[in-house]
């Protein structure tokens, strides 16, 4: 007969109330709720967050269900509107555009996947018209599955563009509700044991004393207890990810939301375009090392669509990650654990994968070596294979209008990128290695989206002959088309499902 087991972790302790304390919360309070173990989240309204993270990958929807949450009460909530997939404009060189959808391109045919037979028929069309997601993005329409008569439902791939406060605030209610205690307050430091090191409790500014077994820091940049007090160490991707400033500021929206975030490349960085129901989140992403704060918000000025409709935001990072996410009783979540930077939008995901190794690596008071350096190295892998995805946009570009583009393109990438660029390039191939985020839909589409033209195919597709490519071809392109065509805009899906409430 199994016996409790007297080791058990009783008192969780979350440091900071951003989108990854307020996200951690929810989930360890749905998955422990019932446990008796208790959950404290310190935050200090002082400090604030970085009021951030407004575009999402369509990984959320699985976090969101872990949850039991509503979607359309959640989009009601947060500004909501729908995504799917990012316009890269002028990345390639300046006068050029292409999306990265969040759903395929054709259908794989006699297990070749469907880009060679696009590849060997001269790539005469764009890559995009085989792509529901891309041509409904193009649209303007959105719905999440599709139902045409004498055709199956058609699920479509979609992720959110929300409000960061919003989200955050809607978690809290989520997390209180289930019997998390929110304590306000600034930590001060941390009490570590003498001879283990093991973090026992964090000191408030107030003279509070919060002990716990577990600490999870959701401090934001700093990473108060796993850097400041436990010495993780920082591994520094500078050298590869440049940007390392960004400005954010609203402005009003003057046309209907697109169901896609906009990426507009700038002479030292970017600029993203994220629009929900009541404004359009901008920020200008940018190299210190190249351009001024001054400058950079001139940039994000000229290219805003209206007038801003609050301060900026200026923010400052170091992209790269921590040496050790868990060491001892911590785990850094969220900006704490590393950032890399938004163009793919993959902060919230790297909170939501750290929580779901967190609950598969659940830990006792032991801390068992093995579960530490397991969940470590995971999370090392999942961040570098993301690194690798996000460095591509940069270092594959034909802009030569500044020294940052030229740095970009002659910075010598990690080899497991190289690899993978030239694989592409001599044979059309790409290889999804393990688990990492990014499938191969989203490399072709920056790939191929970047300018690279690979020299073959892969040689099964010369199987088909040319007539029966070419009505498949036409077939594919015509299902996305009369699918897209029966689909609604989506400003017209939100005033039916999910207008923001207050609108
Ligand atoms: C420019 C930019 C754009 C981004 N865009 C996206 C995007 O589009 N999509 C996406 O997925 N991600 C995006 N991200 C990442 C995303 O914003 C973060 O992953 C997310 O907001 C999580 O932040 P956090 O909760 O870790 O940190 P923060 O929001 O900084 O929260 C830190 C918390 O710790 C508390 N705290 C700090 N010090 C103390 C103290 N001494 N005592 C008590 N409490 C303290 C603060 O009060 C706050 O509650 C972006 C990030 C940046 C910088």
């Amino acid at each position: 007969m199994a016996t409790t087991n007297s080791n058990a972790i009783q008192r969780i302790c979350i440091l900071g109330g951003g989108t990854a304390g307020w996200m951690t919360a929810a989930a360890l309070s749905k998955v422990l709720g019932d446990r008796s173990i208790q959950i404290e989240l310190v935050e200090s309204e002082s400090i604030g967050t970085v009021s951030v993270g407004e575009a999402t990958i369509p990984q959320i929807r699985a976090f969101n269900h872990l949850l039991g949450l509503d979607e359309m009460d959640f989009m009601r909530h947060t500004q909501g509107t729908f995504k799917l997939g990012i316009e890269f404009i002028d990345w390639h060189k300046p006068g050029t555009a292409y999306l990265h959808p969040f759903g395929p391109y054709g259908a794989n045919m006699a297990g070749v996947p469907f880009h060679h037979y696009w590849l060997k028929d001269g790539r005469q069309h764009p890559l995009e018209s085989y792509c529901l997601e891309a041509m409904a993005a193009r649209a303007g329409k959105f719905i999440p599955a599709v139902e045409r008569s004498g055709a199956p439902a058609k699920q479509v791939n979609y992720a959110f563009h929300f409000d960061a406060v919003a989200y955050a605030a809607y978690l809290r209610k989520f997390a209180e509700q289930r019997g998390v205690k929110r304590s306000e307050g600034r930590m001060q430091h941390a009490v570590l044991h003498p001879v283990t090191g093991f973090v026992q409790a964090l000191i408030l500014q107030n003279g509070q004393k919060i002990e716990a077994d577990l600490f999870i820091d959701c401090s934001g940049f700093k990473g108060l207890i796993i850097e400041k007090a436990l010495h993780s160490g920082f591994e520094d991707w500078s050298h590869w990810l440049p940007c390392d400033r960004a400005i954010a500021q609203p402005c009003a929206l003057t046309e209907p939301a697109k169901p896609y975030t906009q990426s507009i490349a700038q002479s030292a960085g970017w600029q993203w375009r994220i629009p929900l129901q009541n404004r359009v989140g901008n920020g200008h992403v940018y190299s210190s090392h190249y351009v001024d704060d001054d400058k950079a918000l001139q940039v994000l000025h000229n290219t805003m669509l209206a007038k801003p409709e609050a301060e900026p935001n200026y923010l400052r990072w170091q992209t790269g990650r921590r040496r050790e996410p868990w060491k001892k009783n911590c785990i850094a979540i969220g900006l704490s654990a590393g950032f890399l930077e938004p163009l793919e939008s993959t902060g919230i995901q790297l909170i939501q994968s750290a929580i779901s190794r967190l609950l598969s690596l659940f830990p006792d008071k032991s801390f068992a070596e093995e579960t530490i350096d397991t969940f470590n190295r995971y999370s090392a892998f999942e961040m570098e294979r993301i690194r690798d995805f996000i460095i591509l946009h940069y270092k594959v570009n034909e802009r030569d209008d500044s020294d940052f583009w030229r740095y970009c393109r002659s910075m010598k990438v990690p080899d497991s990128l190289e690899d993978k660029i030239k694989l592409y390039q001599r044979s059309g191939r790409i290889f999804r290695e393990n688990n990492e985020l990014f499938s191969d839909i989203s490399w072709l589409s920056v790939l191929n989206g970047q300018g690279i033209i690979p020299e073959s195919y892969h040689p099964l597709a010369d199987q088909l002959p040319d007539d029966k490519l070419q009505m498949q071809l036409s077939s594919l392109q015509k299902q996305v088309q009369d699918t897209v065509a029966v689909m609604p805009a989506q400003a017209d899906f939100i005033a039916q499902y999910c207008k923001a409430i207050g609108r």
